[in-house]
């Protein structure tokens, strides 16, 4: 059985301080969390913070929202895995589509962040999707198909279930605009045949697929009612504690 995950992308936002009443919040509105595993991915200034306001609260994992592929070196402004790791992360989005779209981040250079962080024993959440434009002409199976064979090129077999994949349809990220339950739950389904595909039935049945665009307390239950979403991958709504306890508790409720 895959364990169901929500992540909490917080972007630029947020200071250490307001990390710390967050947390406090969260943790007071959600008790003990068991059966749904939540990461939180502030900025790289609110990690330390996180990760000590959280030291108390072991089901939450922390995540960062990205790092440079090289061990170490001449990058300014760039940080590496082993910087991550020594501050107790686990997870790191990569190939984010602000990050595609914004800083120019290719399928290569998602390839090597994902290779780096799993050498590293980080866990990747690798974002994929579409632009309204690709899902308009129809081409957004091809679309994905590259960006999960690309992303993934050269990851063993046995790895794979140690990534998560995020299907983020640009058009649904911070528009209102969600993908119906149907919608997510059909390209889910696809995205876990390509993964089968191109590694295999076992490994893709072991991967976890994450939704993500516009999940909001009162969309959150329908969407992880669907067999082929594992979790969903939270912009906006994860910026208020409360907002993203309700999505947790929206999640749990699927598992009774
Ligand atoms: C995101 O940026 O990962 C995201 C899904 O944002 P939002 O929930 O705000 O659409």
């Amino acid at each position: 059985m895959r364990k169901k995950i929500l992540a909490a992308n917080w972007k630029m936002n947020l200071t250490h301080v307001e990390a710390e009443s967050y947390v406090e919040t969260f943790l007071n509105e959600v008790g003990e969390v068991n059966d749904v595993e939540i990461v939180i991915i502030p900025s790289f200034t609110s990690i330390p913070t996180l990760a000590q306001a959280s030291g108390n609260a072991p089901f939450i994992r922390l995540g960062a929202q990205n790092l440079h592929w090289e061990k170490s070196g001449a990058f300014t402004g760039e940080v590496s895995a082993t910087m991550l790791r020594a501050l107790f992360v686990k997870y790191v989005i990569i190939g984010h589509s602000e990050r595609r779209a914004l800083f120019g981040e290719t399928d290569e250079m998602v390839q090597k962040k994902v290779h780096t962080a799993l050498e590293a024993a980080l866990r990747p959440i690798m974002c994929v999707g579409e632009t309204l434009a690709e899902r308009e002409a129809g081409s957004f199976q091809k679309v994905l198909r590259q960006q999960v064979e690309q992303g993934l090129k050269g990851v063993p077999v046995e790895h794979l279930s140690e990534v998560v994949l995020a299907y983020e349809p640009i058009w649904a990220i911070g528009t209102g605009r969600t993908a119906t339950p149907a919608q997510a739950e059909e390209v889910h389904a696809f995205l876990r045949s390509v993964l089968a595909e191109l590694f295999d039935q076992t490994a893709a049945d072991r991967t976890r697929i994450q939704y993500g665009g516009s999940v909001k307390p009162e969309n959150a239950e329908e969407l992880m009612r669907e067999p082929n979403i594992d979790g969903a991958l939270v912009g906006g709504a994860s910026l208020d504690a409360h907002s993203f306890a309700r999505i947790v508790r929206a999640t749990e409720k699927t598992l009774r």
